[in-house]
């Protein structure tokens, strides 16, 4: 049964209680013109007890998707009955996100500077208000990014799945692929690992672009993460029955030679060693390089940029040790070899 919660909740100093949707502020100081920067978020607050999780877009400045995906689940219906409270940071990177920029207005990059330091460059200041302010009063978290300029990533979840409970979030999200992936230091999910709270990363998508099939995946996900952690009962969000790949490294292919790229493979596509996934060739069409998978697995990344020097990254390859997919709804496993080529 769950009870009417009395747990007080406070965020830059101020109350938001039990049934109150609130828009606050958070105070990042001022840039050398003199003026204010804030870093807005929105709590929504249920009447019923419940976890505390935060979402958070565009701790890279040009990152885009996650605001449209957060902007969505805000005006979702399903918030009018939480269990819990929700944090949404529609933009992190405040600064990055004004100069459509990855990083800080100091090249730093923010999620190589958590947990930050309050007297710190201003990617540390940023990060340790973050943690203090938003971090530290959660339960759970999912961090949103696409991938860099020129770069489109497929819909997909990074996290530490040898970790049960995150393993089951990441499954109930629902993207098409999940990356074991390591922590990288100063990152958000390394500092948020450290004080035990488990978090998704989702990512999709290229930097500075709406993709729908991204965003539509991603708000789908977070409804699915909050059911699964007892935020919301809906059942009417739609869950993804198709397989998901589980992979456990991933890697880039990159040219064998200059050239000017044709791209023939696709986001999602199943690739075995040595399909051709490109053509490198001249100005004129001439001088043709065909290139080829250098691995099993699922591509998750494609370089867009046609414009193409030796040992540029052209596709980013996940793999899985196993070679097999996981099944999320009937759990068996499927050798790669024996899926039909259309379909790879
Ligand atoms: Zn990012």
């Amino acid at each position: 049964m769950i009870k009417k919660t009395s747990k007080k909740f406070v965020i830059e100093g101020i109350e938001v209680k039990c049934g109150e949707r609130s828009r606050i502020n958070i105070d990042m100081g001022s840039i050398y013109d003199f003026t204010d920067v804030n870093m807005p978020l929105e709590v929504v607050r249920g009447k019923n007890d419940g976890p505390t999780l935060f979402i958070c877009s565009t701790i890279h400045g040009d990152e885009i998707n996650g605001i449209e995906i957060v902007r969505r689940v805000l005006k979702s219906n399903l918030l009018k009955k939480i269990n819990g409270t929700l944090i949404a940071i529609p933009i992190v990177n405040i600064f990055g996100f004004n100069d459509r920029s990855r990083y800080l207005p100091d090249r730093r990059d923010l999620n190589r500077c958590f947990p930050g330091l309050k007297n710190g460059s201003l990617a540390s200041q940023v990060a340790y208000k973050f943690m203090r302010e938003v971090v530290k009063q959660s339960d759970y978290g999912i961090d949103l990014h696409t991938g860099a300029f020129n770069r489109c990533n497929y819909p997909q979840i990074r996290a530490n799945i040898s970790d049960e409970k995150t393993r089951n979030l990441a499954k109930a999200f629902g993207a098409p692929v999940i990356i074991d992936a390591n922590l990288r230091d100063g990152s958000l999910r390394e500092a948020v690992a450290q004080e035990k709270i488990p978090m998704l990363l989702y990512e999709g998508g290229e930097a500075l672009r709406f993709d729908e099939n991204v965003i539509e995946t991603g708000v789908s996900g977070i409804f699915n993460f909050m059911r699964e952690i007892g935020m919301i009962e809906s059942k009417v969000c739609p869950v993804n029955k198709k397989r998901v790949f589980i992979a456990q490294a991933s890697s880039w292919l990159r040219a064998p030679k200059s050239g000017i790229h044709k791209i023939s493979a696709k986001l999602g596509q199943l690739v075995v060693k040595g399909d051709v996934l490109g053509e490198l060739s001249n100005p004129f069409g001439d001088n043709k390089s065909l290139v080829r998978a250098h691995e099993n697995g699922i591509i998750i990344g494609i370089s867009k940029l046609p414009l193409i020097n030796k040992g540029d990254a052209l596709f980013h390859i996940a793999t899985s040790s196993k070679g097999n997919y996981f099944d999320s709804e009937v759990a068996q496993y499927e050798s790669l070899e024996n899926v039909d080529p259309i379909n790879r």
